[in-house]
């Protein structure tokens, strides 16, 4: 009898999702973890030198959180989560005073867009209303289902009108669909910045349809009361609940491979565990390079993994301030309701930045500031003392500065120094009211969580062919690999990174379908 029906690689909330999966589902799993604590990027660390103060240091903004299908089912409301979505979701603040706000009511959102540009308005209304069926038919159940192969995809399409014309929107760049459809430079910069935050390269064609997905999308931008750890916590709980063990400061050093499958893992210390499958919510490199005796794996697998690519504009940089209060924005005057505004973007006023944004980060360079944040404790004060504040700046920076990572060790404070003075222009306020701040650069990033290579955050590039089923890569897009036994759960696989819990959530349904198990999924 092996130890365990799974061992899990990892503890991040994709794991965590498929382990409480599993284990609903009757399987006993173990998850090895490097770190102290599990949760990956939902992490929320209390400032040593200033007790009470709580930072989300990874993924703060989690879109539709309660919406989706593993947070019902896992029951993480009972576990001990809960969500916050402030009503003025976004707000973007422009150089002249301007405001562009995203409400979580469309009308209000299409009543800022009409501010800028009344043709904009009736563009996002329309856009919004042909695309909430294709999200709600399409574009959802496949982000969680395993994915077709791309020809079968094409084929289904086409046999709908709704599928034939979402083919047609995707056949466009993010570019080019907002540089046709939206006129206003702000409303056009805006959309952008949205779809740039999920990393895909706003040039490249085939990603038309993310930014009218959006515009569709009934879900907004959420927090985790407690901060986004809290979020960890109520999965660490389903996990323990349904008999999941967690195993902390515990590294791999190989997957045993017995007879052509997965057996188990030998760990760091020595320790051997065997378990009729493994799962891997690393990156490609750490789980067929790193971990795979080379014998095992054939060389176009280890050629697929050596061209996977890693975003270049998908590093953050983050400063972390405590406050004495809030900051208060100079737009406020004209626009009160910005003092509840939850994302704060600041620095972006045309959409001709981007292209000189992209040229720094080829360039390893640091482009003129664009940041965006917020001030978690206007929403949920029990993340700092009571009457003070906590509140972050992030901005996209490239991961190898002036061509090596390294010089962010000396570049940090400096460049933590120039936001917070861009910070200061757009709410003066914070002159005198800072109590203690600190910095984290792509570099910190990778070393926390070495999955996210090169810093970058979503493990993985969103390019047409590290999309669907074939992220990561042909051969090992449905969760399954080469070796049976050997299945991917993280965000290298579809539908790729974030807080979305949908790799873990879909890698689930492929083992139980696969050991015959049925786990309850509808
Ligand atoms: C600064 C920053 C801000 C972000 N903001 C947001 C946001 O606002 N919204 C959002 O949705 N997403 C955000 N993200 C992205 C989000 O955090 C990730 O996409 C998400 O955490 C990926 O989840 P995962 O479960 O696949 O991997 P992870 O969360 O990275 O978990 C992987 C786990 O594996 C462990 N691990 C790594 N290597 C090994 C090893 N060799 N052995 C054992 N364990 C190992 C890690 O310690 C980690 O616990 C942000 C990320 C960063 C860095």
């Amino acid at each position: 009898m092996p130890d365990y029906d799974g061992i899990i690689l990892g503890a991040g909330h994709n794991a965590l999702i498929l382990q409480a999966c599993l284990g609903k589902a009757g399987l006993r799993t173990i998850a090895i973890e490097r770190r102290h604590v599990a949760g990956g990027g939902l992490t929320t660390v209390e400032d040593p030198r200033h007790p009470g103060f709580l930072h989300n240091t990874h993924a703060f903004f989690q879109r539709a959180i309660t919406t989706m299908p593993w947070y019902a089912e896992l029951e993480l409301a009972r576990h001990g989560a809960h969500y916050i979505e402030p009503e003025l979701n976004v707000a973007l603040l422009t150089g002249d005073g301007r405001a562009l706000e995203w409400w979580t009511d469309v009308d209000r959102t299409v009543r800022s867009f009409a501010e800028f540009s009344r043709r904009d308005a009736d563009a996002l209304r329309r856009w919004q209303h042909e695309f909430v069926p294709i999200l709600r038919d399409i574009l959802l159940p496949e982000s969680r289902s395993v994915p077709l192969p791309p020809d079968e995809r094409r084929a289904l399409l086409e046999r709908s009108a709704a599928g034939r014309r979402l083919l047609e929107v995707s056949a466009l760049s993010p570019l080019e669909f907002v540089l046709q459809e939206f006129e206003h430079p702000t409303v056009q910069a805006g959309l952008l910045f949205f779809n740039g935050l999920r990393e895909v390269d706003l040039r490249v064609r085939g990603f038309g349809h993310h930014i009218a997905a959006l515009l569709a999308s009934p879900a907004k931008a959420q927090m985790s009361r407690g901060g986004s750890a809290a979020l960890a916590r109520a999965l660490e709980a389903a996990v323990r609940e349904s008999g999941g063990a967690i195993a902390l400061m515990t590294e791999p050093a190989r997957i045993v491979v017995e007879n052509g499958r997965a057996a188990g893992v030998e760990t760091a210390d020595g320790e051997r565990i065997s378990a009729r499958f493994v799962a891997s919510s690393l990156n490609p490199t750490q789980t067929f390079i790193d971990l795979l005796d080379p014998s095992l794996v054939p060389h176009e697998i280890r050629e697929r993994v050596e061209r996977f690519q890693y975003n270049l504009l998908a590093p953050l940089f983050a400063l972390h301030l405590n406050l004495r209060e809030p900051p208060r924005y100079r737009a406020s005057a004209a626009h009160p309701e910005l003092e509840r505004a939850f994302m704060v973007i600041m620095g972006l006023d045309h959409v001709d930045q981007f292209p000189e944004i992209v040229r720094h980060h080829e360039a390893g360079t640091i482009p003129p500031t664009v940041m965006w944040g917020a001030c978690p404790t206007l929403f949920d004060p029990s993340q700092a003392p009571p009457g003070r504040h906590t509140a972050f700046m992030w901005e996209k920076l490239p991961y190898r500065l002036h061509g090596q990572a390294a010089n962010w060790d000396s570049a940090r404070d400096a460049h933590g120094a120039e936001m917070l003075k861009l910070w200061r222009r757009h709410a003066p306020n914070l002159e005198g009211v800072v109590i203690d701040s600190f910095t984290r650069s792509p570099l910190d990033v990778e070393r926390e969580l070495p999955n996210m290579r090169y810093g970058d955050l979503l493990v993985g590039a969103f390019t047409n062919d590290q999309v669907g089923f074939n992220r990561p890569f042909p051969g090992a897009g449905t969760y399954r690999t080469h070796i049976s036994g050997l299945y991917l759960c993280g965000s290298s696989s579809h539908p790729g990174g974030n807080i979305t819990g949908l790799p873990g959530y879909n890698a689930a349904k492929a083992i139980l379908n696969d050991l015959g198990v049925r786990g309850g999924f509808p």
